[in-house]
């Protein structure tokens, strides 16, 4: 045992950096290769840049003094060069790569490829983050015909040796020969079933092994063309050269543009000398986290295989023990792994994922990384941590990915529809939360149907790398085979997909596309619903419906929160059109309604009557307002249209009044800023379409049925008597009439916003007085309304100036009347107005003049810098250049660094001309952790985000603080 390998581990930062390590000799133009072993590594643990997490973790550890067994790294560099030079090693780097393995030789006492005494390794990509999808490990690197003979001779163990030859000849085969898998294991499996229906790897005898070597070879000449390579070099070649290529292979590049990893990071190489967890009951390998990754929970979690490599815990071959058993099995390995995974936790302050190996009783390190780790476990942990010491409340807030936060408010299953649910199977429960779709059976079929709008969960056997597109796009993943590390599970929770995995009884048929369970009797197939939960393992038929997660019951989770306030600098508010959904977004932590729009109160029940009944003679009548304004006299044609209009607006105001007390009650005390009408007008009059087909459509009844000519007059009186076709009412013509008037070829460009107001000055005063009046009748209830009125669509300063004297008219009315009812009542309200169109933007220093407060639109703002419409963007081309990178990210969810320009030269011009302006955002970007990072630099005054993203926008305010002032130290 090496109980004293552990001592001496540093818990501060390392401060040799790559600037301390001596430069090694090296032929190639840069020096592309950092060894370690004997106790010392050129590299350590910050230059996971170059050499990739892997290659940092060996080197951090062995500086450490951990067990690792000697190799070196082959720099991301080398391989960005190896591409940049047209797929050719840079010049010199294999002379190094030669160098290198001296090295390694001299410290074991082998040679590679020496029949005497041969040296094995492995060759392992590592890319700086971990991403499935890069070049699977080849181990044994080094076997031979000759070197077998050493091996077997040197440990006397006929049947390890040729073990460890079979699987080196499968892996290397599969992995850089591209031979498909199966054609190894169809082999494999055929040998074990020699040995009775349950046989394992390890019922395989010597004889068995010898003839599938030899079956391997001919696979691999048949399928190749060419004869297994012997010559170890040639071997080494080909893995690193294979290692590089996996950098851009599909399922790597898939990978990154989902994680958004930019492919010019590369991968780096490592060269480890084997150790054999295949020797004997006293040998093993396994894999272990230093927490549970899903609840969090401070104890050892993981698995170990005795008698076996490395890829046999991840690959399911044999169903492995649970970590805690290993105590049983060889204690003083586990109380030393226990040790070190312990001392790891607390050098990298931080929850490791490990990788060990035990030969013949003596522990291994093979690898160490931050670990993965489920949304409700990164917040338990970062919490824990705080508690114990080991991080500071910053740190904790810096660790929670936004998506996580979000993931902790999604939904779960009902419980009461979960009893009487028709239950299928269980499994493991390897990544929480709810899912719902259609069953389908593989990574392409998840794609197809979610392209036609559907969603699905997808149902394999078992998942690899190549299932990733599938995994992407699938609301949750349910495999039969694998553990709480098995590839399904360690990517469903990196990406917050609901997964169960594991679930042995489901017998999972692709060619029939179907699923039954050996132990219920139910299954489905392919289209049919199911709901797997990922919390619980269970699998159920049909749609659970689902509650939503309760932020009031993760006090961890507000614990988070709560540090994230005291850190950020910018407010987070919420849109919310509703006093339901301002009381929701209020305790989830908004300080305020950064957007209330009011167009739903034109539009719901009675209102939508009222309003058209308005629109129709709204033109006539204020135009006639006017006149009489001027003193000219109007005619009873005119004031009939006035009457009506005044009356259907008198009834809005009133409608519109107690909307707005529900939500100044609802925020009693915080801001809310009330934005005044924004669509165009025929947003609520039936589409032109419609109304003309069923004019048509009527009339044509009313001739078909030899009723009346088309004449619209006549037509109405008969509508008195019985319902006889008699063409359409003149109430529809007139209302065909009005759409036809108003119809613009672009409504959205179109009079809408601060310009229907100006035009129309009556649909903005009356929302002024509502606003104002329940201001007072809730501060006279006792209430604290803090009313903010928002004029939209602003281009020209002067759009605004003429809005704000309507509206400052219409204030003084209303306030004068409030006194006279209520003696020493103040009524408060300030005007601003919403950034949203570029001139607006240009012109903050003008437009300052008259608005106390900018709050930027920036769906607007982005649709009129690109000059195009979101709808017709993101349903038509938008998607494909992002694909094509045309454009780096769809500019509607992530604030475009254009647009943020535009923000930029708005606050500072604004904030020029009026210091204390109030600046904030009510764009969806507002929601958007990278958006909210840009707001941050900006200087905005607050964010505002639809209800549900208030915890993350609380997060990601902080998170942005925290990268500022890490940028300024740097
Ligand atoms: P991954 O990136 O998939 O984790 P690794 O390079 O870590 O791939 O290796 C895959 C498996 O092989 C792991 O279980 C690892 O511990 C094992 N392994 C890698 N190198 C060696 C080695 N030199 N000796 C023994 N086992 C090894
Ligand atoms: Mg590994
Ligand atoms: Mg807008």
């Amino acid at each position: 045992m090496t109980t004293e390998s552990t001592a001496g581990l540093t818990t501060t930062a390392p401060s040799s950096g790559p600037a301390a390590t001596p430069d090694r000799a090296h032929r190639a133009a840069k020096r592309y290769i950092y060894a370690w072993g004997g106790g010392a590594a050129e590299g350590d643990g910050t230059m996971k840049d170059l050499l990739g997490g892997k290659g940092a973790g060996l080197a951090e550890m062995t500086r450490a003094g951990l067990p690792t067994p000697p190799g070196f790294t082959i720099t991301t560099e080398a391989c960005n060069d190896y591409f940049a030079a047209g797929e050719q090693l840079p010049a010199g780097l294999w002379d190094d790569v030669l160098e290198a393995m001296g090295e390694i030789e001299q410290l074991t006492g082998k040679g590679l490829g020496n029949p005497k005494n041969p040296l094995l390794v492995s060759v392992r990509s590592g890319a700086k983050f971990s991403m499935p999808g890069m070049m699977d490990t080849v181990l044994n690197l080094g076997l031979n015909a000759a070197t077998l003979h050493g091996l077997i001779a040197l440990t006397n163990n006929k049947r390890f040796g040729w073990d460890a030859y079979r699987r080196f000849i499968q892996m290397f085969g599969r992995i850089v020969m591209d031979v498909k898998a199966e054609r190894f294991e169809e082999r494999l499996d055929a040998a074990k079933e020699r040995h009775g229906p349950d046989a394992k790897d390890t019922d395989l005898t010597v004889e068995d092994l010898t003839v599938l070597v030899d079956e391997f070879k001919a696979i691999v000449q048949a399928v190749t063309g060419r004869d297994f390579p012997d010559d170890p070099y040639e071997q080494l070649d080909l893995a690193i050269k294979a290692v590089f290529a996996s950098w851009f292979g599909q399922r790597a590049r898939d990978y990154r543009k989902y994680n958004k990893i930019p492919d010019d990071l590369g991968t780096a190489v490592n060269v480890v000398t084997m150790v054999f967890g295949n020797m004997g009951d006293d040998s093993g390998t396994g894999v272990a986290f230093t927490r549970d990754p899903n609840t969090g929970e401070k104890t050892l979690y993981g698995e170990y295989l005795t008698n076996a490599q490395g890829e046999d815990v991840v690959a399911g071959i044999r169903t492995p023990a649970k970590i805690s058993h290993l105590a049983d099995d060889m204690p003083e390995a586990y109380a030393e792994f226990q040790r070190i995974a312990t001392q790891l936790e607390r050098h990298y302050r931080n929850v490791q994922d490990l990788e060990f190996t035990i030969e013949r009783g003596r522990l291994y390190m093979l690898q160490t990384r931050d670990a993965k780790r489920t949304a409700a476990a990164a917040v338990k942990i970062a919490v824990d941590m705080v508690a114990e010491g080991t991080i500071s409340e910053r740190e904790a807030v810096a660790r929670i990915e936004p998506a996580q936060v979000d993931q902790l408010l999604r939904d779960q299953f009902d419980p009461n529809a979960r009893q009487d649910a028709q239950r299928v199977a269980k499994g493991l429960n390897a990544s929480p939360g709810a899912a719902v779709g259609r069953a389908v059976f593989s990574a392409d079929d998840a794609v197809a149907w979610v392209g036609r709008g559907e969603k699905v969960v997808l149902v394999r056997i078992e998942t690899s790398p190549d299932d990733f597109h599938g995994m992407a796009v699938a609301q949750g993943i349910l495999t039969a085979r694998g553990g709480a590390t098995s590839h399904a599970a360690v990517v469903a929770r990196q990406i917050g997909k609901p997964c169960v995995a594991g679930c042995a009884e489901l017998v999972v048929d692709y060619g029939s596309k179907s699923a039954t369970s050996s132990e219920s009797g139910l299954g489905f197939k392919e289209g049919d619903w199911i709901s797997v939960d990922g919390s619980t393992g269970e699998v159920f038929l049909d749609q659970l419906p689902t509650v939503s997660a309760r932020f009031e019951d993760q006090a961890e989770l507000q614990t988070i929160l709560g540090w994230a306030d005291k850190i950020r600098r910018m407010g987070v508010w919420t849109n919310a059109d509703k006093p339901e959904e301002a009381a929701q977004a209020r305790s989830y932590g908004a300080e305020g309604i950064g957007l209330c729009r009011t167009e739903h109160m034109f539009r719901e029940g009675e209102r939508l009557e009222i309003v058209r009944g308005a629109i129709l003679v709204a033109n006539v009548a204020t135009r006639a307002k006017a006149r009489a304004a001027a003193g000219e006299e109007l005619d009873p044609e005119d004031q009939a249209a006035i009457e009506t209009f005044d009356a259907a607006m008198a009834k809005l105001e009133v409608l519109q009044q107690g909307d707005f007390e529900g939500i100044f009650k609802a925020m009693d005390g915080l801001p809310v800023v009330i934005r005044l009408i924004d669509p165009p007008l025929h947003e609520f009059l039936p589409n032109l379409e419609d109304q003309l087909v069923k004019v048509t459509r009527e009339d044509a009844l009313a001739e078909a049925a030899g009723g009346r000519k088309r004449d619209g007059k006549h037509g109405k009186k008969g509508a008195k008597h019985g319902k006889k076709a008699r063409g359409a009412s003149e109430a529809d013509r007139e209302l065909l009439r009005t759409i036809k008037s108003m119809h613009e070829q672009n409504p959205m460009l179109g009079l809408r916003g601060v310009r229907l107001g100006l035009m129309i000055p009556d649909f903005v005063k009356v929302q002024t007085r509502a606003i104002l009046n329940a201001e007072i009748a809730v501060a006279k209830a006792g209430g604290h309304p803090i009313a903010k009125i928002m004029i939209p669509l602003v281009g020209h300063v002067n759009e605004l100036s003429a809005t704000k004297a309507i509206l400052e008219a219409e204030a003084k009315t209303v306030e004068a009347a409030a006194l006279e009812s209520a003696p020493g009542i103040k009524v408060e309200y300030k005007f601003g107005t919403m950034i949203e169109v570029p001139r607006g933007a240009l012109t903050a220093h003008e437009i300052a003049r008259d608005a106390s407060f900018f709050s930027f639109g920036t769906n607007d703002l982005t649709q009129m810098t690109f000059g195009f419409s979101r709808d017709d963007a993101e349903g038509g081309f938008l998607l494909k250049y992002v694909e094509d990178k045309i454009l780096p990210f769809n500019p509607f969810q992530t604030l475009d660094d254009a647009v943020a320009g535009l923000m930029q030269i708005a606050v500072r011009n604004g904030r020029a001309t009026r210091p204390d302006l109030e600046v904030g955002i009510c764009g969806e970007h507002g929601g958007d952790p990278e958006s909210i990072a840009k707001c941050e630099r900006i200087g905005l005054d607050y964010v505002s985000c639809s209800p549900f993203r208030v915890p993350v926008a609380r997060l990601a305010a902080a998170q942005a603080v925290l990268a500022g002032a890490a940028g300024r130290d740097r």
